[in-house]
Formats: structure tokens, sequence, C-alpha cells
């Protein structure tokens, strides 16, 4: 299977390359056409980092995004600010041949600097707390959010209150905003949370 077989924007297809991305990884070409099928179902994915999983998930993202609308329209959280700001630089990379044509990319991680002011990007990365007291501040618009994707959902139930705030981050989005969650190991409290957070969800496990 090559990326050309998933249907991808020729932008995506130009930055996959220059980048080095010269065929799918197993979790890409596995999820890829479930994530991006349409209408969009929920996803649950096991895969551990050095999988590939970011870019499944960011090209899913990338692929939904109207360039004509600037809002915010996909939403990921991830349980450290480290993870949020290297899934911002892929978002990034894979999506440079899209700037031309608008599309942005935003952070909300923990940042004085950054109080009181609008959340900006059509793609926002952050890490829970922090995208939970942005929303709570109306300082991001919730209202075009069609994709929320959770990484690392496993370690984010393993740091306090994680796991609530990203029920609360879901509460504020469209009954329709397609699901995605990703994570290493799936004992039984994870399950359980994922099956509760992503409904109805396609599922591989790697
Ligand atoms: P991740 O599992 O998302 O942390 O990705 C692990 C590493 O694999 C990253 O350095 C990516 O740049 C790289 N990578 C992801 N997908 C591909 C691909 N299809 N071809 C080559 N490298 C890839």
């Amino acid at each position: 299977k090559s990326f050309d077989e998933l249907n991808l924007s020729d932008a995506l297809q130009r930055s996959l390359a220059l980048n080095g991305f010269h065929k799918p990884s197993k979790i890409q070409e596995r999820a890829l056409p479930l994530l991006m099928k349409n209408p969009a179902s929920n996803f649950i994915g096991q895969s551990q980092s050095g999988t590939g999983k970011t870019a499944a998930f960011t090209l899913n993202m990338l692929t939904r995004i109207d360039l004509t609308n600037p809002s915010p329209q996909c939403l990921v959280l991830a349980p450290t600010r480290e993870l949020a700001r290297q899934i911002a630089s892929v978002a990034k990379m894979l999506g440079m041949f899209m700037e031309a044509d608008g599309l942005t990319i935003g952070e909300a991680i923990p940042n004085p600097a950054n109080r009181g002011k609008p959340v900006n990007g059509q793609i926002i990365v952050g890490t829970p707390g922090t995208v939970m007291d942005v929303m709570k501040r109306r300082q991001l618009d919730t209202r075009s959010i069609k994709v929320l994707t959770l990484d690392e959902a496993d370690n984010m139930l393993d740091i306090g209150g994680m796991g609530d705030q990203c029920q609360r981050v879901k509460q504020q989005l469209s009954k329709n905003a397609q699901i995605v969650l990703f994570s290493a190991t799936f004992p039984d409290q994870v399950l359980n949370f994922a099956n509760t957070f992503a409904p109805k969800s396609n599922q591989i496990t790697l």
C-alpha cells in the first residue's frame, strides 16, 4: 500500500515525500482508511510511540480542515507540553504546503505570557488543563471543532485529573465531532475510559 492509494491531497503527498515518508507505516496503513472515512466515525488505536501514530492522526485532521474557515476545527489533547509541541511541529511539517492556502496551527499549553489572549489556529494542540481553562475563559472558539484527538490516553489517565479535564473539554464540542483516541496500553481502566469517551469506534490493535 502506498500513500497515493489513500486519497491524500497533492499538498499532503508532497510534504510526505519531502520528509522521507515514502510509504505508510503499519498503523498508518491500517488506521488511515478508517480515520478518514466519511461520514467520520470514532476511532480507538493501540499504538506505541515510534510506530507513526502522530502522522496518522495528523493526516486525518489535515484532510478534514476547511481552509476557508480560520476557526479552530481540530483539537488534540496530549499529556505533556513537550508532546503537545512535538505534535504541533509534525502538523506544521505535514501541513507545510497548505500554509499558502491559509493553514494555521496553534498551541494551548501552560504559558503565563498567553494569559487572556485568544487561542487561534485551525488545529489546536494542547494539554487538557490549559485547553479546559481557555474554553472556560472563552478564549477558544469551539463552534467549528469537528475532530477531537487524544494522544497517549493511558498517560493522561495516570496524571491527576486529566481524564476529567478531557471529559469537560469534550462536553464543549458538538455531539457530531469525531473522537480519535490513541493509547499504548489498554488496562481495564483505560479501556473503560476509551469506550465511553469514543463510543461506537472503529478499533485497531497493532
Ligand atoms: P511516532 O510514532 O508518531 O512518534 O513517529 C515515529 C517516527 O517515525 C517519527 O520520527 C516520524 O517522523 C517517523 N515516521 C512516521 N511515519 C513515517 C513513514 N510513513 N515513513 C517514514 N517515517 C515515518
